[in-house]
């Protein structure tokens, strides 16, 4: 029993508290939004202080805040998650968001944080063509070599398949890609991180894809569930055996003109579904992937959950024994191979 790190096993008692899905590094430029002509300026505009609050009205103009690859940076970043109790997070940079594993294996022993990397595939969208034409024996090969090998080049291992990325209708090459961590799934005994078309309605189908492919639910996580304010929703989903993970506090920006939830509205629904008994399926994070939602951006950093939102659930009656599951034990047990 062991938990695979950037630098190696360890055992799962040694995780303590972890963010489980985070990006450390990331190129999220697949995600880029042509600016309307007043913000053309933004496209390639450096990421200052002074930007934040238009970017706040849609990060995805900015070329460069989709970018996170200074080492420095995130280093610095990680030092202050550490200072605040944090010990552990899931890298879920995978193919298509440009992984560099000996750059986070570096962050990881020079920010004395533990960071499990992701492997797999993100969406169609985030992929070249040479990708896009492999089935799933040839992606799940990747996948295996990446959690028994090494990723790319490296001897970095992966310690767990994800985020696997969907669209909502989903495109062929996710169903192959879906069918790829299912079976990589079956040969390594990794858990499974499923990116779900945010504010779709598509998340049964890419589990009933799963299932049917042999994956264990059971050891299957469905990110991103904090998007949509639905408690009815979300029991559907965990009726399926699921982790549902809310792991995007944090962030409160506007997507041309829509709002995301507000860390408020994720509290309530958190509590109605610790309420209802899923506090052992639960798992709590922040998803960042721009340079504005990093503190050196005037962002609110990795340390959010645990400065921001425990303090706030302990207010709203959650009890310790809560926090540690949803902070400590799940992401233990889904991370435990
Ligand atoms: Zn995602």
């Amino acid at each position: 029993m062991y938990v695979q790190t950037v630098n190696g096993p360890i055992a799962p008692d040694q995780l303590g508290v972890t963010l489980s899905h985070e990006h450390v590094l990331i190129d999220f430029r697949c995600a880029w939004i042509v600016p309307p002509p007043q913000n053309s300026k933004l496209a390639n505009a450096e990421v200052t202080t002074e930007l934040v609050p238009i970017l706040r009205g849609n990060p995805q103009y900015s070329l460069l805040n989709l970018v996170l690859d200074d080492e420095d940076t995130a280093t610095g970043e990680l030092k202050l998650f550490k200072q605040t109790g944090g010990n552990a997070l899931v890298d879920m940079t995978d193919i298509g968001l440009g992984p560099d594993p000996s750059k986070l294996r570096r962050i990881s022993q020079k920010s004395n944080v533990h960071i499990v990397a992701g492997c797999g595939y993100y969406r169609h969208i985030a992929q070249t063509p040479a990708v896009l034409i492999k089935d799933s024996s040839e992606l799940s090969e990747e996948i295996v070599k990446c959690l028994q090998e090494g990723i790319g080049q490296t001897d970095v291992r992966a310690g767990i398949i994800g985020e696997v990325g969907t669209s909502d209708p989903l495109h062929p090459f996710e169903r192959e890609s879906l069918v790829a961590a299912a079976k990589a799934q079956n040969r390594t005994g990794a858990a499974i991180n499923i990116h779900p078309d945010v504010w779709g309605r598509g998340h049964l189908e890419v589990l009933n894809i799963l299932e049917a492919a042999g994956a264990d639910l059971d050891r299957t996580i469905m990110s991103h569930m904090d998007e949509v304010m639905d408690p009815e929703w979300h029991t559907q989903v965990a009726a399926r055996g699921v982790y549902l993970s809310f792991d995007t506090f944090g962030s409160e920006f506007t997507y041309d003109g829509v709002e995301e939830p507000k860390d408020s509205d994720r509290i309530r629904v958190l509590i109605s579904l610790l309420e209802k008994g899923y506090c052992d399926r639960l798992l709590i994070s922040q998803d960042i992937c721009y340079k504005i939602s990093l503190i050196r951006y005037g962002g609110k950093g990795y340390s959010h959950v645990l400065s921001g939102i425990v303090p706030q659930l302990k207010a709203r009656g959650v009890a310790d024994s809560e926090l540690r599951k949803m902070l400590v034990e799940n992401p233990c047990r889904i991370l435990t191979i």
